[in-house]
């Protein structure tokens, strides 16, 4: 299993497959062709089916470097062998094609291809299943914080502490900001007014609102393009940074608890990519949104003095209540179910891990049970719900098309 650095990477919205896989890959290429004419990028599958509303073309162009040598063609009909978010680039020099190169975005910002010519980092961890981890965990007396560390090194939490204030970073702008999102649904911005009013409030209901507001800023900072950490991906990016921004400033957590959540929260979303998917358009949502449930779970439990198993419990039940969830976004922008199941995700979040402390930690069906039926479940949906705007909401809600 590779570093959790893979499950948090910085970036710009709004998608981590549709966006910043595609746009690293064209990077990757016109560096390998500097001197092309011309470059053409075939997608194929999901990335031309909603390619447009995440911005697929934009990215592409912006890291190839000059948008009017880009031909993009869009091939919704067609997919490649591997993974249904395939491409093609083509280098083409006096009208003839001088190299080419097939790849797939795989979720969460990476890359894979079959010839392996793109660096990611090494296997780091000698085990994969939750179970092992706890086992190791129980019989060493230590925390999945330490296990990430034993692996990791100690530097891990300076990259974590990076990554934490580019989370904060895209709360404060995300609260701050107003008006309309990007795209043609006209979806006028929430986390301001939300924040104010739960300002305003007391009790749960403040609670409710003050979460409701940091998933929102971050979820609505991403439809936007703006900069935001992957969670374990850029549509899912709100649930993590909320739990723990909320649990900070309710309960005066130090930065340093902060970094350890995250460490916790990254070696959850790391099990579901190794052994499972967190790409939408392999599994559905189950497996963004759902991952990032199990993470901000994990992490919220432990943050709140939490057992392994008790961590383990909150992760399990973070993932098991969002199996089948399916990803139809509206017109292909991240935002119609997104940013609201952020908010609302993230509410699960904080519960599951509230349940699981309750408990002594101890339940029937593991998270690596989970992880094993969220993958099953996910070849078992139609394409239709895998990131394809062809079914759900995307079918059935007909927003009035504004140009
Ligand atoms: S519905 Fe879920 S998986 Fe699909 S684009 Fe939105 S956040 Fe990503």
């Amino acid at each position: 299993m590779k570093s959790i650095k893979e499950i948090f990477r910085i970036g710009h919205g709004p998608s981590s497959s549709h966006t910043m896989g595609p746009g690293k890959a064209a990077a990757m290429f016109r560096k390998k062709n500097p001197y092309a004419e011309r470059i053409r990028v075939t997608l194929f599958g999901s990335l031309a089916l909603t390619g447009r509303g995440h911005c697929t073309d934009v990215a592409i162009q912006r890291e190839v470097g000059d948008p009017n040598i880009v031909d993009i063609i869009w091939e919704p009909e067609k997919t490649l062998p591997h993974h249904p978010n395939g491409m093609r680039f083509e280098a083409l020099s006096h009208g003839l094609v001088t190299d080419t190169w097939e790849v797939y975005s795989v979720g969460g910002g990476a890359l894979w291809d079959e010839a392996g010519t793109f660096e990611e980092g090494e296997d780091i961890y000698p085990d994969t299943k939750m179970t092992d981890i706890l086992n190791w965990c129980k019989s060493e007396g230590r925390t999945f914080v330490e296990y990430v560390e034993l692996h990791e090194g100690a530097e891990i939490f300076d990259y974590l502490d990076e990554v934490w204030k580019v989370m904060v970073a895209s709360i404060h702008n995300g609260l701050e900001n107003e008006g309309v999102l990007p795209g043609t649904l006209r979806i006028p911005r929430k986390a301001c007014a939300y924040h104010v009013r739960a300002q305003q409030s007391a009790g749960t209901l403040r609670h409710m609102g003050m979460l409701f507001a940091a998933a929102l800023a971050v979820a609505e900072e991403n439809a936007a393009g703006g900069k935001i950490v992957t969670a374990p991906t850029c549509g899912s990016a709100g649930v993590v940074p909320a739990v723990l921004y909320f649990l900070k400033h309710d309960q005066d957590i130090s930065d340093k608890r902060i970094l350890k959540g995250l460490a916790t929260a990254g070696l959850i979303g790391n099990i579901v990519k190794t052994n499972g998917s967190i790409s939408g358009a392999e599994v559905g949502c189950q497996g963004e949104l759902g991952t990032a449930c199990a993470m901000a779970a994990g992490a919220a439990a432990q943050i709140l003095g939490g057992t392994p198993m008790q961590v383990e419990y909150a992760a399990e039940m973070g993932f098991e209540h969002n199996l089948g969830l399916t990803c139809d976004p509206v017109g292909g922008y991240v935002q119609i179910p997104c940013i609201e199941r952020n908010a609302f995700i993230s509410q699960k979040a904080r519960e599951c891990a509230v349940y699981s402390l309750f408990s002594d930690g101890r339940h029937k069906v593991s998270f690596d049970d989970v992880v094993e039926t969220m993958m099953q479940t996910g070849c078992d949906m139609q394409a239709k719900y895998r990131e394809t705007s062809l079914g759900g909401l995307a079918r059935i809600y007909r927003a009035p098309i504004k140009k």
